[in-house]
């Protein structure tokens, strides 16, 4: 059995990777759901037996996933370009917590904590070059989706033995789901789009985190970064008050 271990900044395609591996594998595939309470096991790798893949998800929000140097796992490690994440995951927020909309300090928080999981995020599995990992950016899995779903296959040691090329699969990854919802959209788009904020947001986050592959958008714009500034050190010591009340 396979174990693959999916540690995926929310909002870069994690469920559409899930359907893609669901089309290719059909019944040899569980998928196990760390979210879901009653959901399968809460462990890592997953206790389920009788498959010959296990696909899991994490987003390892309190880091503490662990890694596993074992030749039956392969983390594969999603993110997206980070404006666009950060975006697509403030729409969904707002969904769910009417009213944030509209409240420019929880907006300043949000943000800040998304810098802080991504700095985190970026050392232990962007950056890190673990070696039994594979990076799977969300415009190559929407882009270019059999691709992906090879590279993967290739890193499973499976390329000969799993043949995507059937009608079927390859209409399942390709047009299965309306790809174009997946595409980039304009960020103006996004009701939630305030280009203040987000600029500080870019500023701040290419200054803290190192090794992002994207180019920076809004770097002809001078920004103040005061005032997301003095929110993200508030957040840094709180995190840091609260992890030290854990150990
Ligand atoms: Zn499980």
């Amino acid at each position: 059995m396979i174990n693959l271990v999916g540690a995926s900044i929310p909002r870069s395609g994690h469920h559409l990777l899930e359907r893609m591996l669901r089309s290719v594998f059909g019944p040899r595939l569980h998928y196990c759901e760390y979210y879901n309470i009653p959901d399968c096991c809460r462990s890592i790798p997953c206790k389920t037996g009788g498959f010959d893949v296990v696909f899991q998800k994490s987003h390892d929000f309190d880091f503490n996933l662990p890694i596993i140097l074992s030749d039956s796992v392969l983390y594969i490690v999603q993110y997206r370009e980070p404006i666009e994440t950060v975006l697509s995951d403030r729409e969904l927020f707002c969904k769910s917590n009417p009213g944030s909309e509209i409240n420019r300090f929880n907006y300043l928080i949000f943000l800040a904590d998304h810098i802080i999981y991504n700095k985190r995020f970026y050392k232990k599995w962007i950056t890190s070059q673990m070696v039994n990992s594979i990076h799977v950016r969300y415009e190559e899995l929407v882009g270019n989706p059999v691709a992906v779903i090879q590279s993967i296959l290739v890193r499973m040691q499976l390329s000969s033995y799993v043949d995507i090329s059937s009608d079927k699969v390859l209409s399942n990854l390709q047009v299965g789901d309306d790809m174009s919802k997946y595409k980039k959209k304009n960020y103006s788009s996004y009701k939630q789009f305030d280009r203040n904020l987000i600029s500080q947001y870019e500023s701040i986050f290419y200054r803290e985190i190192s090794g992002v592959t994207y180019p920076m958008k809004f770097s002809d714009i001078l920004v103040s970064t005061d005032e997301l500034d003095s929110v993200l050190f508030q957040r840094e010591v709180l995190l840091q008050q609260m992890e030290s009340l854990q150990n």
